[in-house]
């Protein structure tokens, strides 16, 4: 045995661990860091920015159940990774950041980029510590890489100061460490499975909430089960979509505010009753509204509103157990009730209410008239990636997900500017599936530099920019003799030629009755696209029965 160096050994640990991808930028002092990684066989990501760095690292993390790794220097590039640790930290996504850092023997003289790094990534990580002997890496990762995916998922931080990535020592003095399993399930107590099951028998007007944890704990064959079985209406969250088909009959989705409103027992399932779900309270819940709360983490039960049975357990586990459960039981929720037939006016109002929007081919277009085109484009298999206000969350409502984590979006914090790293990230984890990325024209600009990096990478994906020339609502000109409104962004601006200019394919379109063209011009296209459809400046939502942020 020889020596082995710290970043060697880095590379090596992550490796072990079962980190597959590392997205960064290089310089000072982490350059061995990225060059050992591809040695050790782990896909090194040159990136633009350190933020779309580390959003690209959670979504992997999100997608295959180990976190990917963000690589940034010290310093600003720290700083910069802040963004993606604190967008995972709330939506409960893995990811590892190592941050290089100036010499531990230049600490406190004002060294280059010198900063207090594990101090600043603290607030927003489950785990942050720095690395203080080389010896001692492998140790750090696997407990970094353990908390990151056991219990609730979530960022951690490594620092690695120069002298450490530079550091070397013998082979045979680096103590070995366990490889990590998959994180172990807990099941809930039997008593509170019955007692859930007892609490759905009793409901008029029942309904399943399906969160981001179910897709997390690849529940997905047990709900279905489940649903099939008792045959309860659900109703996904905005990450929930896809665990069950959304096209399923009993997706209420069509009438979210109508039966969150009205439903008189509540089935939580790895979701949260946060400002998404309204805080489960009045006006847009029934105030006498009964909680079942199935979590893995205990401290989320009975957050904003009581919870009447907890079913503490990992989310594939418990909704075995209530699979179980059910077969010596004759109960399933009945067809035909006035809850269903209730449900189903709800949706067919709404759905008629968007109809002449749907249906309008005046030029330039509105929202829910490119959606059409882009839904009917989209391959089932695709992973849509959503930003943008709007764009966003009328695109949650028209572009149905079949099958789970297939859509990735703002999420729980609301982050704008994750869209190209999430597409990266979709495209280097999923290189058999298309990746099309639906960003709002403000969006688009957090991260639009990573464009460069798909088109240096010739990731095949699918962008379509949704322009109404504002932040929120759109423009119809800017004016000439007074200051620009805040939301005013250049009206018509090329985003395609952006793409272009890389060495990808763009297209721009006003009409609406060449989208569609377009669209599938981008798709036959093997690399990078960027589809840039105009739209009319007050297009916007339907009209809502509640305003947004309504508690
Ligand atoms: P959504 O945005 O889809 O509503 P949230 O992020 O608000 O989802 O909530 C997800 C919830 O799922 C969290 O409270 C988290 O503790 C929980 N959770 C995460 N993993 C699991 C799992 N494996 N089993 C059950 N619950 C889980
Ligand atoms: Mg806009």
């Amino acid at each position: 045995m020889g020596k082995v160096t710290g970043a060697t050994l880095m590379a090596r640990s992550l490796k072990q661990q079962g980190v597959k991808f590392m997205f960064g930028i290089v310089g000072f002092p982490v350059q061995p860091i990225a060059a050992a990684a591809q040695e050790e066989g782990i896909s090194y990501i040159g990136m633009r920015n350190e933020q779309s760095a580390s959003y690209a690292a959670q979504a992997v993390g999100y997608l295959t159940g180990r976190p990917g790794a963000c690589l940034t220097v010290s310093g600003p590039g720290v700083v910069h990774g802040l963004a993606g640790l604190a967008n995972a930290q709330q939506n409960f996504w893995p990811m590892i950041m190592i941050g290089g850092a100036s010499p531990t023997y230049q600490n406190g003289m004002g060294a280059f980029q010198e900063e207090r790094q594990v101090q600043i990534a603290s607030p927003f990580c489950k785990f942050a510590h720095a690395v203080e002997h080389v010896e001692r890496i492998p140790f750090y990762v696997e407990l970094a890489v353990r908390q990151s995916i056991y219990g609730r998922p979530g960022p951690v931080y490594l620092d690695m100061p120069d002298d450490i990535i530079r550091g070397e020592v013998e082979e045979g003095d680096v103590a070995p460490v366990a490889d990590i399993p998959e994180p172990p399930r807990m099941q809930a107590m039997p008593e509170s499975v019955e007692a859930a099951l007892d609490v759905l028998e009793q409901a008029k007007r029942p309904l399943v909430i399906v969160g981001k944890g179910m897709a997390w704990s690849r529940a997905e064959d047990e709900l279905r089960a489940f649903i099939d079985r008792t045959r309860l209406p659900f109703l996904a969250s905005p990450l929930g979509k896809g665990v069950l088909d959304d096209n399923h009959p009993l997706s209420v989705g069509a009438a979210r505010s109508h039966a969150l409103k009205e439903a008189d027992v509540i089935f939580l399932m790895g979701a949260r009753l946060n400002w998404i779900m309204h805080y489960g309270r009045p006006p847009r819940f029934n105030k006498d509204v009964r909680i079942i709360q199935l979590d893995l983490a205990a401290e989320a039960i009975g957050n904003n509103m009581p919870t009447e049975v907890a079913l503490l357990g990992d989310g594939k586990a418990v909704v075995g157990q209530l699979n179980k459960a059910l077969q010596s039981r004759q109960w399933f929720y009945p067809a035909g009730t006035d809850w269903h037939k209730g449900i189903a006016e709800k949706a067919a109002e709404n759905a008629k209410s968007i109809q002449p929007m749907i249906d309008d081919d005046s030029n330039p277009t509105n929202y829910y008239r490119a959606l059409k085109d882009i839904r009917e484009w989209v391959p089932e298999d695709a992973v849509i990636i959503g930003e943008g206000a709007n764009t966003m969350d009328i695109g949650r409502t028209q572009l149905p997900n079949a099958a789970p984590r297939l859509r990735l979006d703002a999420g729980s914090y609301g982050t704008m500017g994750i869209g190209m790293g999430f597409a990266i990230a979709a495209a280097v984890v999923h290189p058999e599936r298309p990746i099309v990325s639906v960003s709002g024209d403000s969006a688009i600009g957090f991260s639009g530099m990573e464009i460069e990096t798909a088109c240096r990478l010739r990731l095949p994906i699918k962008i379509v920019v949704l322009s109404n020339g504002g932040i929120g609502s759109g423009l119809a000109e800017l004016p000439k003799d007074k200051p620009l409104p805040p939301r005013a962004l250049t009206i018509g601006s090329g985003y395609e030629k952006m793409m272009e200019a890389f060495g990808g394919k763009g297209f721009y379109v006003e009409d609406p009755k060449k989208i569609r063209g377009a669209l599938d011009e981008a798709m036959a296209y093997k690399g990078p696209a960027l589809v840039n459809i105009r739209l009319h400046p007050n297009a916007g939502r339907k009209p809502q029965q509640f305003g947004w942020l309504t508690t």
